[in-house]
């Protein structure tokens, strides 16, 4: 009697390496079922979410769905966003790298997620399209170690393409895989994937963004950094990711931020973030941004931030601007000369 088919769970993103993954595993005959983590920082997928577009103009595409729908793999997109994933980027067991990404506590979060996808599903293992030393600190050799069995998968977690210089996996010992097909590609470079996309056929995928998760950008990682320092108790909500990837944000006081908004379509995402929590401000009789303040500035610093949203408008070269302040029933209104350019704001932009 034929041994039963193997199954597996791959988790992917769409990018070279989990789409060579998931083509090496599923030419050896193993039925794959693909995964998709929405994290709330992945870039492309918040722009997609917001019906916005990405730098080149175009609408961008889930890759993952696409590597699925290329090489006829079921993909299930997991939301941990609402879980409790949030409390592991604002307090990683094993610290961030260079920005805000805390990524060996979420592989270990995600790895932990697609583990117990495999159990109800039944599957003998996970892959994912992780290289050996790629990445600084989370595909270090001992890291990829940790990783795995932080999240409970200890000899379930299969990396196709740098195998061949890990340990045999159990799938591997058990014949479920064939070894001798697997890599053992290492590093940064991408010349052995390259080669290989055209030995498999595999034409369609993305090219290295320089990052696709908030995380790991400078910017934000200033931002998510600030918000938090100021905080009592390090927590971030699912909806201030947003608002952290929108806008000039300055920090006024210890307890005071102002953001700004840089565009048309970032003054629309702060229009919903005013809401009565935060207050609103803009300048009435001059085409300008639209601005949020949080916290409970006094009258110097409502000066200030009335400033310097005077400074983004229209109205910048007048002698003074009108800037409203609203806030459920509250208004106030300050009639502030623009802010100039030597005015020292980076000093206090975040
Ligand atoms: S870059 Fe790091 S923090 Fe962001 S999704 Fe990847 S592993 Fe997670």
């Amino acid at each position: 009697m034929a041994a039963p088919r193997a199954k597996a769970i791959g988790m992917i993103s769409g990018g070279l390496d989990s789409t060579l993954a998931l083509k090496l595993i599923q030419d050896q005959g193993v039925e794959v079922k693909a995964i998709n983590f929405y994290t709330g920082f992945c870039i492309t997928e918040t722009q997609r979410r917001l019906g916005g577009r990405s730098r080149d103009g175009k609408i961008p595409r889930n890759e993952a769905l696409r590597a699925g729908a290329d090489l006829g793999v079921e993909v299930e997109l997991v939301d941990i966003s609402a879980s409790g994933y949030l409390d592991i980027v604002a307090n990683p067991r094993y610290g961030y790298g260079a920005n805000a990404n805390p990524c060996v506590d979420c592989r270990i979060f995600m790895m932990a997620e697609a583990r117990k996808i495999m159990e109800r599903e039944g599957a003998d293992f996970v892959f994912t399209g992780e290289v050996l030393g790629q990445r600084p600190k989370s595909q270090r050799r001992d890291t990829l170690a940790l990783i795995e069995k932080q999240s409970g998968l200890s000899g379930r977690l299969l990396r196709p393409l740098s195998a061949k210089l890990l340990p045999p996996t159990l799938a591997e010992q058990e014949g479920k895989v064939d070894r001798e097909r697997l890599l053992g590609i290492s590093g940064r470079g991408r010349k052995d994937q390259i080669e290989l996309a055209a030995r498999l056929g595999v034409t369609d995928y993305p090219q290295p963004a320089g990052g696709c998760c908030f995380l790991t950008d400078e910017a934000f990682g200033r931002k998510f950094h600030d918000l938090l320092d100021h905080r009592d108790v390090r927590k971030i909500e699912r909806d201030e990711i947003v608002l952290l990837a929108t806008g000039r944000h300055f920090r006024i006081a210890e307890r005071v931020k102002l953001v700004v908004g840089r565009t048309e379509g970032e003054n629309l995402v702060l229009e919903r973030f005013a809401d009565g929590r935060r207050w609103r401000l803009d300048t009435p009789a001059h085409l300008g941004p639209l601005a949020l303040v949080e916290g409970e500035p006094d009258y110097d610093q409502r000066v200030l931030a009335s400033r310097i949203v005077a400074r983004y408008g229209k109205g910048r070269s007048e002698d003074t601007v009108q800037v409203r302040w609203t806030r459920g029933d509250e208004e106030d209104a300050f009639e502030v000369p623009p802010l100039g350019e030597d005015a020292g704001l980076e000093a206090i932009r975040v």
